[in-house]
């Protein structure tokens, strides 16, 4: 059966800008231009605008941009970096990958993001100040680094993490894979930032479902730092620092001509599909207000007054999570978890010794999150359907165990 509402729809998208793609492609064709080149610079130099940052240096892919980017702002071996369970594993696996240890901080359960209060609680009941900085005494290795991650769309709340990497001389990396153009108010400074322009560098994501998604992969490091840029050029490109002179080892993690020219034409829209996904925000919103859907145990987003968030997902908190799905599936409306089980209690990551009740929220949250449709052409009597939809399933589950 196809789904009356699906939970994401691309091709919608791509029918718009047919034209402006299959040109990308024609250019590329016609000059051979595959790896590197005009397409792949003038897709850096507006996104870095666009992020309100000095460099951008696209690679192959969100997962790339994680490990280049904490590679070459120091970040290896014998270090700890400090990040949250609920998230996608890219985050953990760059992390292992640089031969770092990850240390998990558990989530604010309002904005499913690090929690600045737990990541001070962690660093004074968890954490050692030596003449060198702060140590993990589980492990008795030097804390090196924080990746806040920037979760369905919503920054984390960065005044307070950078503070407290100041304070302690950690690096801060944004995980920013899934936020786009979101902005966060900085008391500090007094303005509106957009993700990717907070910490010492960031990684986005350009997969296909993201906001700004290629037609393949691609990813991205946006920072203010003209070395680490320098140090992420080298490393997705086998670490040359000119052809056949390899200053380091580095990866084969550039990003495709191809891919940047198609992201270059999407960029171009991405603030009208902001304010697109940001309006059937403001709608699920208002429809569930209407239903009263509070009383019926349902959570909608929240968005503090400092954030501008560009929902990636729309993520709701549902008691009876598995039996709204099955129901909500069979009225043919697509729905996601993301994620279901908090990276610690993942088989991949048992040798770090984390047990069920470590991060209670993160865990509780992991039980009854559901991502329901959300993207750009999404429309009213669409989200109607949804909401009529959700209402009437936890109604009937209601009945069903007789409250
Ligand atoms: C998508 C994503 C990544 C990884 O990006 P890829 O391009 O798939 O490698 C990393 N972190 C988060 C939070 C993501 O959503």
């Amino acid at each position: 059966m196809s789904s009356k509402v699906p939970f994401l729809d691309l091709v919608g998208l791509h029918k718009e800008l047919r034209a402006e793609l299959l040109e990308v492609f024609q250019t590329a064709l016609d000059t051979a231009g595959f790896v590197g080149g005009p397409m792949v610079q003038g897709f850096e130099e507006a996104f870095a605008r666009f992020c309100g940052v000095r460099h951008c240096a696209g690679v192959g892919s969100g997962t790339d941009a994680l490990r280049f980017a904490l590679s070459a702002a120091g970040v290896g071996p014998g270090h700890v970096v400090i990040t949250v369970a609920n998230t996608f594993i890219a985050t953990v696996e760059a992390i292992s990958q640089v031969g770092a240890h990850p240390a998990f901080v558990d989530i604010d359960e309002a904005t499913y993001n690090l929690d600045p209060v737990k990541l001070r609680e962690f660093i004074d009941r968890e954490c050692r100040h030596d003449t060198g900085g702060l140590v993990w005494r589980r492990l008795g290795q030097p804390v090196k680094a924080i990746v806040p991650v920037h979760l369905y769309g919503q920054m984390a709340d960065m005044d307070p993490i950078l503070e407290i990497a100041s304070q302690y001389n950690l690096i801060v990396i944004e995980d920013a894979c899934q936020a786009h153009g979101a902005e966060y108010f900085s008391t500090k400074e007094n303005c509106w930032k957009r993700a990717g322009s907070m910490g010492v560098a960031a990684a986005f994501s350009f997969y296909p479902g993201k906001n700004l998604g290629a037609c393949g992969e691609a990813g991205a490091v946006t920072t203010g730092d003209s070395e680490i840029a320098r140090k992420v050029c080298m490393l997705r490109d086998h670490g040359q620092s000119r052809k056949y002179y390899h200053d380091v080892e580095g990866y084969n993690g550039r990003l495709d001509a191809i891919q940047a020219g198609i992201l270059h034409a999407k960029l171009l829209r991405l603030p009208e599909w902001t304010a697109l996904r940001q309006a059937a925000a403001r709608q699920y919103g208002a429809l569930f207000g209407a239903a009263h859907c509070e009383a019926d145990g349902i959570t909608l987003p929240y968005e503090p007054s400092w954030s501008r968030a560009v929902y990636h997902l729309y993520v709701v908190q549902a008691p009876q999570r598995e039996e709204l799905i099955g129901l909500l599936s069979a009225a043919g409306i697509g729905t996601g978890i993301h994620y279901p089980i908090p990276l610690h209690l993942q088989n991949a990551y048992k040798a770090l010794g984390y047990s069920p009740g470590d991060l209670p929220v993160t865990e509780r949250v992991a039980r009854e999150i559901v991502s329901l449709p959300m993207y750009p052409g999404l429309r009213r009597e669409q989200q109607v359907e949804v909401v009529d939809g959700v209402m009437e399933a936890t109604l009937s589950l209601r009945r069903h165990v007789g409250v």
